[in-house]
């Protein structure tokens, strides 16, 4: 066999700078196991600012914390971009249920979805009707649900292997059962949690009105209770009565926090690795999603530790309002556009603090093509998996706009224990899983800065 002398040389430069790449991978690890601080980052916005629902004081302190965390991490430049978010009170709510006319009412643990109605403090009294699905639903009338409140008893799909499938399937109970029920007159909605738990534990998260709807309230049951009302129902006539006072109260002016290191040759040319900076009302926002913005933050910090001059602009963006509103990634990509900004790509991470798997490129099939050819150097970190399309929620509004999108895959058989409920807390992340992803991180950015896509 004879290979051309420019061949031979095309295949020793090849190898030559995969193994520089691979040694660059090496140092990004070493730097962030040994000195990362994204673990202590994630502590102290935990459990020094805590949750952090749009709108909130909390989320002021959380800005702040991001401007300091990305100066101390040693951005060139950081800064505030304005989002205007829709302002969510929760207060005080509860939920009781009883079985037959005589029973004892039984009060359930319970958390009204994000963006409902409330009950305007009254309670509101009504009999329960259960149905498994929304094809059971589909058969009743309006004479068998006006007055009543509507038992979705749906069950995520467990079988699934990968439980962001189960999720996209699940979720539309969450999204779209109060706009169902509500247009054959329910007065109200409970949905069995969108969790893989074995608990007893509410998972909250937004619901979305029809705007041609009336709005109900809806509320989310862990499934232990919701286990003990589908057996109650399928027995005897069940009555509930929900107390809530959770309102929209317009809106505020909120900020995204922004903070980048200059590219050295082309710094018009900018990479973007992002989080969202908001989380639901309960628990600490730990794995949704205060991973995602430190592991960001982690990327640019390694970057600074290494002496690792950018060629193009790494741009770190903590998200604002990505759990009720998304107008955090909006304002992002609407200003982007009117700034004439060229982005090379997006990776977000938003889908817990947990041991990464791969990284999801939503892209063109030959931008994907040419990443993958990389897959080899990720694969000694247990990354492998590179053939998911998504981006994350923040970056789809870049996503539309033609940009390059990625998402970190973390493994997910955890995340829906704990998403958007009181137990997505500090103590709820390792801190190796956690360095781990911001690990996969950094290596993918350091490719995307350096070589382009
Ligand atoms: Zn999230």
């Amino acid at each position: 066999m004879k290979y051309s002398i420019a061949l031979v040389f095309a295949i020793l430069l090849g190898s030559t700078s995969q193994a520089q790449d691979s040694a660059m991978f090496r140092k990004i690890a070493n730097q962030i196991l040994l000195q990362g601080k994204c673990y202590e980052d994630l502590r102290i916005l935990c459990k020094q600012v805590g949750n952090r629902l749009s709108g909130t004081p909390a989320a002021s302190r959380a800005i702040s914390w991001g401007e300091r965390t990305l100066r101390e991490a040693g951005a060139d430049k950081v800064w505030l971009q304005l989002v205007e978010v829709p302002v969510w009170i929760r207060g005080k709510e509860n939920l009781s249920v009883r079985e037959g006319n005589t029973g004892n009412w039984l009060s359930l643990p319970m958390l009204s979805l994000g963006n409902t109605v409330g009950t305007g403090g009254k309670i509101l009294e009504a009999s329960i009707i259960m149905v498994q699905d929304f094809e059971e639903f589909s058969r009743l009338g309006t004479k068998d649900v006006a007055g009543k409140i509507v038992f979705f008893n749906h069950r995520f799909p467990q079988q699934l292997v990968n439980t962001f499938e189960g999720y996209g399937q699940a979720g539309s109970y969450r999204w779209n059962s109060p706009n169902l029920a509500s247009a054959k007159g329910a007065a109200g909605v409970i949905i069995r949690s969108i969790s893989t738990g074995e608990d007893d534990e509410p998972h909250t998260g937004s619901l979305r009105y029809a705007d041609s709807i009336r709005p109900i309230p809806a509320v989310a049951i862990g499934n232990r209770s919701a286990d003990l009302l589908e057996k109650w129902c399928l027995k005897n006539p069940v009555t509930a009565r929900l107390q809530s006072n959770c309102r929209m109260a317009g809106t505020k002016t909120s900020f995204n926090v922004v903070g980048e290191i200059e590219g050295e040759q082309l710094p018009n040319q900018i990479v973007v690795v992002g989080g969202h900076l908001d989380s639901w009302d309960v628990g600490e926002g730990a794995h949704d999603d205060g991973a995602g913005c430190v592991q960001s933050i982690e990327v640019l910090r390694t970057f600074k530790a290494l002496k690792l001059r950018p060629k193009r602009t790494l741009r770190v963006v903590l998200f604002m309002n990505e759990e009720n509103g998304l107008k955090g990634g909006m304002a992002y990509a609407d200003s982007a556009q009117a700034h004439h900004e060229e982005h090379i790509l997006a990776l977000e991470s938003d889908a817990g603090g947990f041991a990464p798997r791969g990284i999801s490129l939503g892209m063109s099939d030959a931008q994907r093509r040419y990443l993958q050819s990389y897959k080899s150097l990720f694969l000694p970190y247990g990354v492998y998996d590179f053939e998911g399309k998504n981006g994350g929620a923040d970056i789809w509004p870049l996503q539309k706009a033609g940009v390059p999108v990625a998402e970190l895959i973390p493994d997910p058989q955890r995340y829906f224990d704990y998403h958007h409920t009181a137990k997505d807390v500090f103590e709820a992340v390792n801190h190796r899983e956690l360095k781990m992803g911001a690990v996969a991180m950094t290596q993918f950015i350091y490719l995307i800065t350096q070589y382009g896509l």
